[in-house]
């Protein structure tokens, strides 16, 4: 289904999944005067909590669905694990942005990584790997050490092993199988960056600059703006996100983490086709957040400004029983902008809030 026209105010926009991002994506939502009717598994969920709507069902309740899809007039999804098939059942009878094609790309490493060099996009060198011979067969093509990922479902380093001595990729294959898995040959970076694109229904582009992202364990703990890397290479991070946004045709905003190597080079790692960890930066620091983007996209909107407001800007995670140790610290700060999900639970390694730290 195409719809060309803008949708109007107080217009219903669904958000498939109840996680932080579809409660920042809410927000801006209500705040542009749309209604956000969300849809997930958890009654309680933080995108739940600031829903105008909510439907609390399985991605696989048909009936729901079908539901779902009658009282809202866009569709768009907070994270890139709902199930294609669920995509599929709502797009015959409800506009959904980004579509299937985007989710069902970057749903899967080895479709990822295809479509990455299709559209022209670096990524480490990587062979698909179905059993233990192929596996010791494409590390003795890539060399040691490499990183053995789970096609589907990785997140925050979940789903993955690192292979340092042939004598490690049997426990590597025996933790991760029988999962359909890739190796990549191990990337010796200098920084990690990612940056954020948006496009809007009309083809149109805007994109945010490049953070550099440091991870502990795995998870992202702080993203940095400016990146303290070379303006060529924060410019060429700009550029590819863009070629993916185009080539994804998606409508929305999609971020792609990269690698920087000592050579200035860039390499792909992982597209999320829709508002990322490392774009939270932009809430404070920008006229028009990640999510607002993302929202005016779907809407049909014209796209807001990218420009950037504070001479830098630190966005830290809260995680764990440490972030909500570390959180009423922030509140008295008067440089720190707040951001609590509303998460039942502080477990550890779970994502609670974010502060963006904004300098001048
Ligand atoms: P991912 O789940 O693919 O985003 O990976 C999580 C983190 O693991 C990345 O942010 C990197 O810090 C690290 N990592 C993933 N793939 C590689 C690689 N091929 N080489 C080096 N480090 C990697």
């Amino acid at each position: 289904m195409t719809r060309p026209e803008p949708l109007p105010l107080g217009a219903r926009l669904g958000i498939l999944g109840s996680g932080q991002l579809g409660r920042m994506s809410a927000m801006a939502a209500a705040r542009l005067g749309l209604r956000p009717h969300v849809f997930g598994p958890e009654g309680d969920g933080p995108g739940m909590q600031v829903a105008a709507a909510r439907t609390v069902a399985a991605y696989e309740d048909a009936a729901a669905l079908r539901a779902f899809a009658a009282a809202v007039d866009v569709v768009t999804f907070e994270f890139e694990n709902v199930p294609a098939a669920t995509l599929a059942a709502l797009e015959g009878r409800v506009e959904c942005r980004p579509g299937l094609k985007a989710l069902a790309t970057c749903q899967d490493r080895v479709r990822e990584k295809r479509f990455l060099e299709g559209a022209g996009v670096p990524v480490a060198p990587w062979r698909e790997v179905r059993d233990l011979d192929g596996l010791r067969a494409a590390v003795a093509e890539l060399g040691l050490p490499a990183v053995l990922k789970t096609t589907r479902m990785g997140y925050d380093g979940r789903g993955q092993a690192v292979i340092r001595a042939p004598a490690e990729a049997e426990a590597a294959f025996a933790r991760l199988a029988p999962h359909p898995l890739v190796l990549e040959a191990f990337v010796p970076f200098t920084h990690e960056l990612s940056a954020v694109a948006a496009r809007g229904a009309d083809g149109a582009l805007a994109v945010y600059e490049a953070s550099e992202n440091r991870h502990v364990g795995g998870i992202l703990d702080v993203s940095l703006v400016p990146a303290d890397i070379p303006p060529a290479a924060a410019a060429e991070a700009r550029r590819l996100v863009g070629r993916v946004a185009e080539g994804l045709e998606l409508v929305g905003v999609v971020a792609l983490e990269m690698f920087l190597l000592p050579d200035g080079r860039l390499l792909a790692n992982e597209i999320a086709p829709r508002p990322h960890n490392s774009g939270h930066w932009t809430m404070d620091a920008c006229a028009c957040s990640q999510f607002e983007q993302h929202v005016r996209a779907v809407a049909g909107w014209p796209l807001g400004p990218v420009a950037r407001h504070a001479a830098a800007v630190e966005m830290r995670n809260l995680i764990g029983p440490e972030g909500l140790a570390a959180w009423p610290g922030f509140l008295g700060r008067a440089d720190a902008a707040c951001h609590w999900y509303g998460k039942a639970e502080a477990r550890p390694g779970r994502k609670l809030g974010h502060v963006n730290l904004l300098r001048g």
